[in-house]
């Protein structure tokens, strides 16, 4: 059961008035030096003029914003690492609660964590690591924890250990109301944490992780295949499939078309078994060039996948969740095709399936698409503002061939705006059950932007 908490017990502060320097939340404004980099994200083709950035410092500051914003009728956004793909981490005209400043790690016991969301990836791997324990999280440094856990969180060792959201011990959230709740055990708000609180009914404050022995090594190895066409590319792809059905837990693998360059990944938390060898032969025989690299210590190893640090102009969204390469047999060429023929698109599938589909997890979280073994993306990137709108419209016609052909799996982290059955696609059968908790925490539904729940 939720436990609420009363803020007006332990603040009597009714005044709420722009405060800058307060201790708790300070409010930014725009005119006001911080206002132009806070409002900005990873993504620099969002291009969002919020008409207030609450700049929280503790969980009572985020109260006071929440209860100030529902006095001035401001919906509002909630960012952490400002890596939502779509930007609904900011608003035109609202509030942004920025949760940057929060970014504690305080080990409860030897492994179990309290973090804020406000810490990113990059950081809380520096910190556990050393201590030898790891959360299964995403390979980019600069994501925030925030966003990633609320949304399911896949990464490198996500087949190993599960996503981010099923070592999420426990939550501290404030509600749409302003009351602070902390949610643990099998707590429907904490099930709703794991997978489906993307700013939709609370800013979640505190998480607190049950960490996993670290393995000592990641190994990685690289496949290329050059110049290629949609035929082969498709042909790959196929025997990508059937191979990585076979990887043990420990592997990764991701299939990376990058117009007409193809690029797989295939990493490994464990040891070099007959299994893995076969697929590494499978993979070297369909592709042209292989490059092996010897086990790294993992905090090493996981740098290597950290990504561009600065914000960028792209675009990136699910481009669905399969089960298997029968679901995409009839049609996957179409896709390929645009692909192959547009240089700066990506098309990337990643292995899931693994830990990821312990039926425990199943249970306990509102991630609805464990049965799917792969998730796909599509990515665009772009340098100048001019080559956007024919990049953009290529990407669209991609996922037409997605969504015209019945895929009915999308990744809530990796959203697009285009997206019109978007609950369906996000959160399958969960979706209804969402919306219950949303009319508890957020009953006049201050936590809102385009494809937050109780809008569908
Ligand atoms: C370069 C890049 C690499 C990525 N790599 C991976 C990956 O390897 N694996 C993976 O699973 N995903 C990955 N993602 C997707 C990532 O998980 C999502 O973009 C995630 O939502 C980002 O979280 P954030 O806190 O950085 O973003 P934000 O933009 O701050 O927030 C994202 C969403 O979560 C909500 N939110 C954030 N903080 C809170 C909070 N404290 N309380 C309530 N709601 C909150 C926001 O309102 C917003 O809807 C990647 C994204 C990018 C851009």
């Amino acid at each position: 059961m939720a436990k609420p908490f009363n803020l007006l017990k332990t603040s009597n502060r009714s005044d709420l008035r722009y405060r800058p320097g307060d201790n708790n939340v300070v409010f930014i404004k725009p005119g006001d030096a911080e206002y132009e980099i806070l409002r900005k994200g990873f993504n620099k083709r969002i291009d969002k003029k919020p008409a207030i950035i609450a700049l929280c410092k503790n969980t009572l500051g985020v109260a006071e914003a929440v209860q100030y914003a529902a006095k001035n009728n401001w919906a509002i956004a909630v960012k952490s690492g400002g890596h939502c793909m779509e930007g609904f981490s900011s608003n035109n005209g609202g509030m942004v609660i920025n949760m940057s400043a929060m970014k504690n790690i305080d080990w409860l016991d030897n492994d179990t964590v309290k973090v804020n969301p406000g810490c990113k990836l990059a950081e809380i791997y520096d910190a556990i690591l050393p201590k030898k324990r790891i959360i299964p999280g995403g390979s980019c440094a600069g994501v925030g924890i925030g966003g990633l856990v609320l949304g399911g969180g896949y990464g490198l060792m996500a087949r190993k250990f599960g996503l981010t959201c099923d070592s999420l011990h426990s939550v501290t959230m404030v509600d749409g109301t302003g009351r602070i709740i902390t949610a643990s055990g099998d707590d429907e708000l904490l099930w709703a944490c794991r997978g489906g609180n993307n700013g939709n009914f609370g800013v979640v404050t505190e998480l607190t992780f049950k960490t996993h022995i670290a393995p000592p090594t990641m190994q990685s190895h690289r496949f290329r295949a050059y110049k290629i066409n949609a035929a082969r590319a498709k042909t790959i792809l196929q025997k990508w499939f059937e191979l990585t059905a076979t990887l043990p837990v420990e592997c990764f693998s991701a299939f990376v078309l990058n117009g007409k360059t193809l690029y797989i990944l295939l990493t490994n938390i464990g040891k070099q078994t007959p299994a893995v060898k076969n697929v590494i032969a499978g993979l070297k025989a369909v592709t042209d060039k292989t490059t092996f690299n010897m086990p790294q210590p993992l905090a090493r190893a996981l740098k290597v996948y950290y990504g561009r640090q600065e914000p960028l102009y792209f675009k990136n969204a699910s481009a669905g969740l399969y089960k298997n390469f029968e679901e995409i047999n009839a049609f996957i060429d179409k896709a390929l095709d645009i692909v192959v023929s547009t240089p700066g698109m990506i098309y990337q599938v990643n292995t899931l399936g693994g830990n990821i589909q312990n039926a425990a997890f199943e249970n306990t979280s509102c991630f609805p698409h464990r049965a799917c073994s792969y998730f796909s993306e599509l990515q665009t990137y772009w340098d100048m503002p001019g080559q956007e709108k024919r990049l953009l419209e290529k990407f669209e016609r991609v996922q037409q061939v997605f969504t015209g052909n019945g895929i009915k799996a999308q990744y809530r982290n990796y959203p697009d705006i285009n997206f019109t059955n978007w609950p369906e696609l996000y959160y399958g059968n969960n979706y209804k059950r969402l919306q219950a908790i949303k009319a508890q925490y957020d009953p006049g539904n201050l936590f809102r932007y385009e494809q937050s729940l109780g809008k569908g």
